[in-house]
């Protein structure tokens, strides 16, 4: 496991393990079979790549999408770990010099598709070299239970009849656990270690609105987070080509996409998106699939999915790379009368479909914390409330809401229960609609009674007598709203009804057009060299062809941003930066970083760290001592303290300029003789105050480094 955790740092530049990637790893490496279950961007491919480089041999890695495949391998490839794919998307020159890669024992992972890997002539080079395990990604679709079942996958069983002894670690971000039962008996796993994370997606913000003014409310979200990338759902091809017009009206760089759409569109349009040129994609659910962006910022569903699976899985496409997310749903009752009426025209599964969608209703309306539903949802409980969702953020007074319960099912009663939402909204508030006076509903005892509330707020509290079970909708029965028992006991009997204020609810959408406050000194300027950075990274990128993240993800440029490093040193230190990407960028990010932290200064900034470049600057264009304690304002002392740091930072210091050889010498004898570990006053003395603190500490960092004590 220690070198386990040094190739973490090494290759992929991460100091510690999340929860159960140790434990995972350590099973793989005793060679026993295991099933992970982790979410989307939990972790899981270091979980087979880390024992695939410590292990003799190769990894084989069961992939189903050829654009993911080609992804992974690039990744691999950028920490300096040599991978290789294998599918129908090569040409036979391309596919036989991979298998003599292999076979020359060049390649640690190789990854194919599973349709590739139950063929002759693949089973044949397996037979050939020494196979370190199996990893089946995506390994929910073996089982027809899981949601995206592939015939394909089936045939994997014959891996562990054919090679009884290599471990077969199966990986999936699918909670449901007949599933998981189900992978661990097709693969036939044998006495299988289950690791099971937990589901819950912290960074990701749960934000659900009513679904009106839904435009408005998207381009204020969309122009309080300029540069981010980000997912709109929608349900209809038509409303994401509208949803993306509007946007680009608005001056907003964005494209739709949609499975109307010939095949080399929709691959330009998702590849736009993948390197950062479009940052915004107005889709149908047929987005999303096969897409690794870690960068995500945000998740809006135009409308309600049909059930929490969808919505988890298509929500949890954003943050992957652990920073802070925004979703946003919106809500209406349209939503769920449309789906009823798909799902009762639908052949069959009709009970399941009816179930799940009221789950997410239910969800959609809830006035508890949302993650806490959420996470039930996929079996897990969550002690405390999140404080990352609108209801959390915003938590609803009740009110005693009798009288207007009482207003709307007298309503509801004397339209004979014959009537939809509107009518019904309509007629409380006295509508001058030509269908209601056609109707004759003028004449009703109730009519015009809710004036003093608008619609969209009588909308809202007919969702929470819904909700709470006081009226149902005949959704058979052209959405007649009916009374049921327990609002015959509001209407008759007196039975008191709580409602959350309205104004609550809007609250929340102005809540989160308040957080964009003021940025702080340190904030801005971090922003300002994210984009510089972000600006170097599109550019390699794009020189090399692949995704930005390849070359670095969004994490470690904030990083980066945020702690300036200014050498290879201190580069290193920052998350997500191993040795090969240090050596391989880590110039070009360091000059710019450097570059910004002069201009910067120049002008007044008060950047960490940037003193010592700035005396180094002044060194380098040959001024002495005390030239630069003249010109920087500093004492000599100081100065010379940054000199010795420098030095031992590897800046071009020639130390003769600053201690004489004797002095070094005197100095190495002090450091001998006293004890200089907290304080150097000891040294100073012990020279007699004949040698300054300055050069003592530089002769300090001289022998140190040139490690050249007794
Ligand atoms: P999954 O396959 O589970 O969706 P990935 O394996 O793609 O997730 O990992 C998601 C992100 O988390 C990647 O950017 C990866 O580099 C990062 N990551 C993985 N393990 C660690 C770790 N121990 N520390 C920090 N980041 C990590
Ligand atoms: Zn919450």
């Amino acid at each position: 496991m220690q070198q386990a955790k040094q190739i973490l740092k090494k290759y992929f530049g991460y100091d510690e393990f999340r929860p159960l990637q140790e434990d995972i790893i350590s099973s793989v490496l005793y060679k026993n079979d295991c099933l992970v279950l982790m979410p989307t961007g939990g972790g899981k491919s270091i979980t087979f790549q880390i024992p695939a480089v410590l292990n003799e041999g190769v990894a084989v890695v069961v992939s189903p999408l050829i654009a993911l495949m080609k992804d992974q391998v690039e990744n691999l490839k950028s920490v300096g770990i040599n991978a290789a794919f294998l599918n129908s998307s090569l040409s036979i020159e391309q596919q036989i010099s991979v298998e003599n890669d292999v076979l020359a024992g060049d390649v640690k992972l190789l990854y194919v598709s599973p349709e590739k890997i139950v063929s002759d002539g693949f089973v044949n080079l397996l037979n050939k070299i020494k196979i370190s395990l199996f990893a089946i990604d995506e390994a929910h679709c073996i089982s027809h239970w899981g949601h995206d079942f592939r015939p394909e996958y089936t045939e994997l069983k014959i891996l562990k009849e054919l090679y009884p002894d290599v471990p077969i670690i199966a990986l999936t971000a699918t909670a449901d656990k007949i599933t998981a039962r189900d992978i661990i008996k097709q693969l036939k796993l044998e006495n299988p270690r289950q690791f099971i994370a937990s589901f819950d997606r912290p960074n990701l913000s749960l934000n659900v609105l009513p679904g009106q003014n839904r435009k408005k409310i998207i381009l204020d979200f969309i122009k309080s987070r300029p540069n981010q990338s980000g997912i709109i759902y929608c349900l209809s091809r038509n409303s994401t080509e509208d949803m993306a017009k509007t946007l680009k009206k608005e001056g907003i760089k964005a494209e739709f996409y949609h499975a109307g759409m010939e095949s080399k569109k929709r691959s330009k349009v998702q590849e736009n998106f993948i390197t950062d040129k479009t940052p915004i994609i107005c889709a149908t659910i047929a987005f999303g699939m096969g897409i690794d962006k870690p960068n995500v910022r945000w998740v809006i569903h135009y409308n309600m999915p049909k059930n929490i699976e969808n919505y988890y899985q298509e929500i949890g496409r954003s943050g992957r790379d652990g920073l802070k997310t925004d979703t946003l749903m919106f809500y209406s009752i349209q939503d769920v009368m449309m789906y009823r009426k798909f799902i009762n025209d639908a052949p069959n599964n009709k009970e399941i479909e009816l179930a799940k969608l009221q789950r997410i209703q239910e969800y959609a309306e809830a006035q508890t914390c949302r993650r806490k539903i959420l996470l039930s949802y996929f079996g897990e409980y969550l002690e405390n409330d999140c404080g990352n969702c609108d209801v959390c953020k915003n938590p609803p007074k009740q009110f005693d809401g009798t009288i207007i319960a009482q207003k709307a099912l007298s309503a509801i009663y004397r339209l004979k229960q014959e009537e939809n939402l509107t009518t019904v909204i309509d007629v409380l508030r006295g509508s001058g609609k030509k269908e209601i006076y056609d109707k004759g509903y003028q004449n009703i005892k109730t009519f015009g009674v809710g004036k003093d509330i608008s619609f969209v707020d009588w909308y809202q509290y007919m969702l929470q007598l819904l909700n709470q079970g006081f009226i149902e909708i005949a959704y058979d029965m052209k959405n007649r709203v009916q009374i049921t028992e327990a609002g015959e006991n509001v209407l008759f009997k007196g039975r008191k009804v709580n409602l959350v204020n309205v104004v609550e609810i809007s609250k929340r959408k102005e809540q989160k057009e308040q957080e964009a406050k003021p940025l702080s000194k340190s904030k801005m300027l971090q922003n300002e060299l994210f984009e510089i950075l972000r600006e170097l990274r599109r550019n390699i990128a794009d020189s090399q062809g692949v995704p930005p993240y390849v070359i670095f993800s969004d994490a470690t440029l904030l990083e980066m941003a945020d702690k300036k490093p200014v050498n290879h040193n201190e580069l290193s230190t920052i998350s997500g930066i191993g040795d090969f990407k240090n050596n391989k960028y880590g110039s070009k990010f360091l000059g710019q970083i450097l570059k910004f932290v002069r201009e910067k200064s120049e002008v007044g900034e008060k950047i960490k760290g940037s003193t010592y470049i700035l005396t180094y600057d002044l060194y380098k264009e040959g001024l002495n001592i005390d030239e630069i304690s003249k010109q920087r304002n500093l004492s000599a002392d100081t100065v010379l303290s940054h000199i010795a740091k420098l030095y031992s930072d590897d800046y071009d210091i020639d130390i003769s300029d600053f201690v004489t050889k004797d002095e070094l010498d005197k100095i190495k004898d002090a450091m001998e003789a006293k004890d200089y570990e907290n304080s150097i006053s000891p040294l100073y003395f012990y020279l007699k105050e004949q040698i300054s603190y300055g050069k003592i500490r530089l002769g300090i960092n001289y022998w140190l480094k040139n490690d050249k004590l007794k």
